[in-house]
């Protein structure tokens, strides 16, 4: 039997008991789970029974009151589908076209990532919005969980303004590199990516917008931890602004300069550092610099000391 047939059988079975389940509705949920979830057909018609069981009532009206949210910290197993009252904390690039959204959600517990797929054609969530998203299934990579948005979800902006709990990391040590892909770079005006060369891989040829960024290396002496400044960070970091890279850019008819310089910069230097771990990135958030002896003190000190030996 296939999906559509499966999902007009369990419509049918709701109107018998004078339940209004929409057909598509139960179509899609059915879909997404054999589909993209791989989950076996019997266990997906229970689920999916179940499911509207709980969240039609008698008259077909989805039963909002019965929603129950589950704080973000409480999340400790894959595969489950749960509710979140939620704060868009941060949005970063899609790194494959299948994604149409990624980045972290906050509440008053804690944070995590999400990823929304391009597949579900969601609602485009904004960063710093509230937002009740519900039937999201829950991931786990490498012992971190995250949450992903699928066709089933649904999503209604907030009134009300979700706080944040601190879910920031801190850490502390010397930039030892500064990687490609940072420096004066362009993005896509449409969906913010990195282009190269004037191409965008989703929208073509494409009149992009400047933009600063640090990928840097950072080394606290045991590990090693790529770190994200965003322009405003990376201007602090520097004190390169990004009108300032242009005309360095300009000047030298290459943007590598602005790179070449940053390195020059802060390659070396220590730094203690705050932002949102991904599995890959810590994305800077708030940073300070650390205080060290460097050799033109060592040499400014020799100099001075040298009248009293
Ligand atoms: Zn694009």
């Amino acid at each position: 039997m296939d999906v559509k047939e499966l999902a007009e059988q369990i419509s049918v079975r709701f109107s018998e008991q004078g339940v209004h389940v929409p057909v598509e509705e139960v179509e899609q949920r059915l879909t997404s789970l054999v589909n993209e979830f791989k989950v076996p057909v019997d266990e997906a018609k229970r689920s999916v029974l179940s499911y509207f069981a709980k969240r039609y009532t008698k008259d077909g009206v989805p039963d909002v009151a019965e929603t129950v949210y589950t704080r973000i910290a409480e999340i400790n197993a894959e595969d489950k589908w749960v509710n979140l009252k939620a704060k868009v904390v941060q949005l970063w690039e899609p790194n494959a076209l299948s994604i149409a959204q990624v980045g972290l959600l906050g509440d008053e517990s804690g944070a995590i990532k999400f990823t929304s797929w391009a597949s579900a054609n969601l609602p485009i969530l904004q960063e710093g919005g509230s937002y009740s998203i519900r039937s999201v299934v829950t991931k786990s990579w490498q012992g971190r969980f995250s949450v992903s948005l699928n066709k089933a979800t649904s999503i209604a902006p907030l009134d009300e303004e979700i706080a944040v709990g601190r879910a920031e990391t801190e850490i502390q040590g010397a930039i030892i590199d500064v990687q490609s892909g940072s420096g004066l770079i362009k993005r896509c005006p449409e969906c913010n990516r990195v282009i190269v060369k004037g191409y965008c891989t989703e929208h073509g040829k494409v009149s992009g917008v400047y933009d600063l960024r640090v990928k840097g290396v950072l080394d606290n002496g045991d590990v090693v931890t790529d770190v994200l400044f965003n322009r405003e960070l990376t201007e602090r970091l520097t004190g390169i602004t990004l009108e300032d890279a242009k005309e360095m850019a300009i000047e030298a008819l290459d943007h590598n300069v602005v790179a070449d310089k940053i390195k020059s910069l802060v390659i070396g230097r220590y730094y203690v550092l705050r932002g949102n771990k991904t599995p890959r990135w810590l994305l800077v958030t708030d940073f300070a610099k650390l205080q060290t002896i460097d050799e033109q003190d060592i040499d400014s000190i020799l100099e001075r000391s040298e009248g009293y030996l």
